[in-house]
């Protein structure tokens, strides 16, 4: 697998990226983020270029890829359907791919392949995996929201795993 190193870019910056992608739908308030909704019915408003896939399992064996260069977001049939009937796990996962489409779109925040780099000596803050990752968290639960919530609050609200809720919480 190729690794990738994408310019840097804080949590504080996502932040603030997930907050207007919130607020442009009238979301920024919601312990939900319905994020298929956003997916199918949103994105291609936000972004006419925008398009996607559903591809059957036995011809991926990612989750989901992004091609920001060609506008696409490709997801497994079986992560679709899951994210769909708000399993935390797929839910992350497309937040996760929509953070790779917003953030390292050409002309955006630049990837370049990492030769002989080792990954692990990458600060995360210029992982593309980290960025993706970050951006899922705080687009699902975001710091005013989880606040103030136990961790267990969090996961049921936000429709988010224990693990994503306790990184939301310890970061809020
Ligand atoms: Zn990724």
């Amino acid at each position: 697998m190729t690794q990738y190193i994408a310019d840097p870019i804080s949590r504080k910056s996502i932040r603030v990226l997930t907050g207007m992608l919130r607020k442009v739908v009238d979301l920024d308030d919601e312990g939900y983020f319905p994020v298929m909704e956003y997916f199918e019915l949103v994105l291609p408003q936000i972004d006419p270029l925008f398009e996607y896939e559903i591809v059957p399992i036995q011809y991926m064996k990612e989750y989901g890829i992004t091609y920001p260069e060609k506008n696409l977001i490709r997801l497994r049939e079986d992560v679709y359907e899951k994210a769909v009937s708000g399993i935390a796990r797929d839910r992350f996962t497309v937040a996760h791919e929509i953070g790779h489409y917003f953030l390292h779109k050409p002309g955006s925040i630049a990837l370049a392949r990492a030769r002989n780099v080792d990954i692990d000596r990458i600060p995360a803050y210029q992982n593309p995996e980290w960025q993706a990752n970050t951006f899922a968290g705080e687009l699902l639960a975001p710091s005013h929201i989880v606040r103030g919530l136990s961790i267990k609050e969090i996961a049921m609200n936000c429709g988010v795993s224990l693990d994503v809720a306790r990184i939301q919480l310890k970061n809020s």
